[in-house]
């Protein structure tokens, strides 16, 4: 559970998972193995299509709750069962003590729950005196060391066996070996007898069919239907977001559900209970069974326009297991009870704002946790939301407030940034870094070496050298972002250069600014829509086949942000409308609208690999293009382990949490140099600073550019 109190204290805790090497190795292997599995696993599946059917019907399920809930209340009923419904946390935990009290419960076991969780439930039955015993294994060891769960799949994932060993030999008072299977079968002996003795069952569920008024139980070990088959008594505690129609929505997850949690293709015990039925411990023969649906706040979620979607969430886990962050430091950060993206929303909505605050800053929105969510939830999006609306509430810390100005002043933001460029003379070296960082940035962010600001900004080149281009092929407008226009003009360039040769007719509209991205990943959401305006206004789309831009972060942002951004104004909307759909990407540009051909290139040779920017294989869904242009140029191109994997750069999160950004970038250069290539090619300004600055400190040789640049070298003039 996360404790700290502010971001220093957060920061802090997160200092103490990245020293945690056991925790990094566990995590790293996990993460390596599950993206294997998974893809493995969904072979040959519209992954895509399937999730998209989920979320509708999750929420079509969700509108309809009031009538689903009265037929799976009547059908449970006529099947023995009791139906409860708790509006809040106390009240399920009020329900379920009343329950083990009504039946004279005195034990009971407990099979994985994280609705359970969420309520605190083991704490309010202690305190009523009932002894409380977890069957999962992973649940087991979390209960008897005093903490939460660090997945919500895998919950004891952070402990080493050794370390479970020294539990376990506390716990039976004996020593034991520390082998897996023999710990699993000290559990397996410990919880025996456990069962036998229990009069009260509690498990959660994964489905609550209306048409049957029966529910769905998925796990891995087998100790679900123990739970639920031998004490006298069973209570299902599940949100109400579990009631689905039918048993085939049901099984439209499941399809999904192992693939995603752990890239197995199926689970091993799926325990579908439909009624009280016979139990030999009950007196007169029959099972109390009690189902106890919690709201919690669900039912105010769903009226969200933008936060029903949290409802689709079928806890599956996976976006923690892709989450870059999550896997540098672990559940117990990345979350209070549940974990992962998922868990930084809920945190907020169950758990409150002090609770999530420092939280919610922790995500460098790589989208990674979109890309695989089962119910196609737009993780990333609704936690910006959840930090700007809690900025609201608390007030807006002055870095970010300042930042939000100068972007929001065109002329006042490219004034600092001339201004800078003599500013660094002192510390500018000949190779375009920076000598040396001010002393109280330097400890924390010399990982990389940065540029320095460019001689002359791409705007003023342009004013200078914009070709004249007679019966254009195509007419497009370049948006260069402000790290292209300021810092890296050449790339520009670059791309002129190539439009001119291929019969492209190029606009570079003078009011134009940065696409905004900076400002609404500090939560600044005014500052970002005042700058989406600005662009806005800039760009006349009617104008323009295609509006291209070499920085693929700007290109996810102006083309899926700009529209929800100025949503409430509908005269800007139709404007972002148009714009967002004439925005492309370069390598998309070049090799699938110019089609440009190897016989166009001198095929300079060379080893060379790639990093995808999370914006463009992600955000933007393009992943062949930049790599058969590398082909096409004459590169032999080595693919890089984890291509598609963060850089850690992600704009302001490498200065809010730069210990987190200089770990990420490790990994991938560790992975760059393991290939063997010279040069590394991406599509990204940001990515180039990050990745180039990180080789350099390294003292690599290896060169760091994008794709245009190479284009324009290897062209045949
Ligand atoms: S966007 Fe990336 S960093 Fe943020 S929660 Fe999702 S996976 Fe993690
Ligand atoms: S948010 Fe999506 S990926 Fe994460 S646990 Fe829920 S369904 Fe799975």
């Amino acid at each position: 559970m996360q404790k700290a109190h502010d971001l220093k204290e957060y920061r802090e805790e997160l200092r103490e998972s990245l020293d945690n090497d056991f925790l990094r190795t566990t995590l790293d292997n996990f993460a390596v193995a599950y993206r294997a599995g998974r893809a493995n696993a969904f072979k040959g599946i519209d992954v895509k299509g399937l999730i998209g059917e989920i979320a509708a019907s999750k929420d079509a399920a969700a509108a309809d709750f009031d009538r689903l809930y009265a037929e799976f209340k009547a059908n449970a009923e006529a099947a023995g069962v009791h139906v409860h419904f708790a509006h809040d946390a106390d009240e399920a935990n009020k329900i379920i003590t009343k329950i083990a009290r009504d039946a004279e419960c005195k034990k009971i076991v407990k099979s994985k729950s994280m609705t359970a969780e969420e309520i605190l439930l083991n704490h309010d039955l202690e305190a009523a005196g009932i002894e409380v015993t977890e069957t999962d294994l992973g649940e087991w060891i979390i209960q008897l060391r005093h903490e939460g769960p660090s997945h919500m799949v895998m919950p004891a994932i952070h402990l080493s066996r050794f370390q479970v060993g020294d539990l376990f030999t506390e716990v039976t008072g004996k020593k034991q070996d520390t082998e897996i299977e023999k710990l699993v079968k000290v559990a397996r002996r410990e919880l025996r007898s456990k069962y036998i003795e229990a009069d009260m069952g509690i498990s959660g569920a994964n489905f609550a069919i209306a048409e049957t008024g029966g529910i769905g139980i998925v796990t891995n070990e087998g100790n679900a239907r123990l739970v639920t088959t031998l004490p006298r008594v069973h209570v299902a505690l599940m949100g109400i977001d579990k009631l689905l129609p039918t048993l085939h929505d049901a099984l439209r997850i499941l399809k999904v559900l192992p693939r995603n949690a752990t890239g197995q293709q199926i689970t091993s015990y799926v325990t579908w209970i439909t009624g009280a039925n016979e139990c030999l411990a009950a007196e007169d023969g029959k099972k109390e069974i009690h189902y106890v649906f919690l709201d919690n706040g669900r039912s105010e979620l769903v009226k969200d326009p933008l936060f029903s979607q949290v409802n689709r969430c079928v806890r599956c886990g996976a976006c923690a297991n892709v989450c870059p962050v999550y896997r540098l430091v672990g559940g117990h950060k990345m979350g209070h009870i549940y974990i992962g993206a998922i868990g930084l929303i809920l945190t907020y909505f169950f758990h409150g704002k002090e609770k999530a605050k420092n939280l919610v800053q922790n995500c460098i929105n790589c989208e990674a946790c979109k890309d695989v969510c089962a119910g196609g939830i737009d993780l990333p999006r609704l936690i910006k939301t959840i930090h700007a609306r809690i900025m609201e509430e608390d007030g807006h810390p002055l870095p970010s407030v300042l930042l939000g100005q100068v972007l929001r002043n065109r002329k006042l933001f490219h004034g600092l940034l001339r201004a800078a460029k003599w500013g660094q003379r002192p510390v500018a070296e000949k190779d375009g870094f920076i000598r040396h960082l001010p002393m109280i940035f330097s400890k924390e962010h010399s990982f990389r070496a940065l540029p320095t600001i460019a001689e002359k900004p791409f705007r003023d080149w342009w004013q200078q050298n914009a070709p004249r281009v007679e019966n254009p092929k195509y007419r497009v407008a370049l948006f260069s972002g402000c790290v292209q226009d300021f810092v890296y003009p050449e790339q520009m360039q670059s791309a002129v250069r190539l439009f001119e040769a291929e019969g492209v007719s190029m606009d570079y509209p003078m009011g134009q600014t940065c696409c905004g991205l900076p400002v609404q990943m500090m939560g600044e959401m005014k500052a970002s829509h005042d700058v989406a305006a600005q662009n806005l206004a800039a760009f006349d789309p009617s104008k323009y086949d295609y509006i291209i831009t070499l920085c693929a972060s700007c290109a996810a942002h102006l083309k899926h942000n700009y529209p929800k951004l100025v949503m409430g104004k509908p005269s800007l909307k139709l404007r972002a409308d148009d714009f967002s759909a004439k925005i492309m990407d370069y390598s998309s540009f070049v090799n699938d609208v110019l089609k440009v051909k190897a016989d166009e290139f001198k095929g300079s040779g060379g080893k060379a690999t790639y990093h995808a920017p999370c914006h463009l294989c992600r955000g933007l869904d393009v992943h062949e293009a930049p790599r058969e242009l590398l082909a096409k140029a004459g590169k032999e191109y080595v693919p890089c382990a984890e291509e598609e994997v963060c850089c850690g750069f992600g704009g302001t999160f490498s200065m809010k949490f730069p210990e987190l950004s200089a770990e990420l970038l490790r990994k991938k250069l560790d992975n760059v140099e393991a290939t063997g290539a010279s040069e590394l090619y991406t599509d990204c300004p940001g990515c180039i600073m990050q990745l180039r600055g990180g080789l350099k400190r390294r003292g690599s040789s290896i060169k760091v550019r994008h794709v245009a640049e190479l284009l324009d070298d290897s062209k045949k003039k």
